[in-house]
């Protein structure tokens, strides 16, 4: 192995630590759901979501799943549902 392809496989090594660096700007993906698969897209700033409850909310358990796991690696703003992904105090009342 070349020792660039070495120099590059160690920055790349950094870089899986620095997620904040990587910024969506869209994709698709499927979701297995615990009825059905949803089909679900990220593009120009918005999400979309194939199930029902997205259809009438904007909004679902299966896009706050992916906005929760992808959150430091989407544009700021692109998170409406961010604070209630936050986790829950052992204590509130
Ligand atoms: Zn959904």
């Amino acid at each position: 192995m070349n020792s660039s392809i070495i120099g590059k496989m160690e920055k790349a090594k950094r870089y899986v630590h620095e997620r904040s660096r990587i910024n969506f700007s869209e994709f698709e993906a499927d979701f297995q759901g615990e009825h059905d698969t949803y089909h679900m897209s990220y593009r120009n700033g918005s999400w979309r979501c194939s199930c029902n409850f997205f259809a009438t909310n904007d909004v679902c358990s299966h896009t706050m799943a992916v906005q929760k796991l992808l959150s430091e690696m989407m544009p700021k703003g692109t998170l409406p549902h961010e604070i209630c992904l936050e986790p829950a105090l052992p204590h509130a009342r």
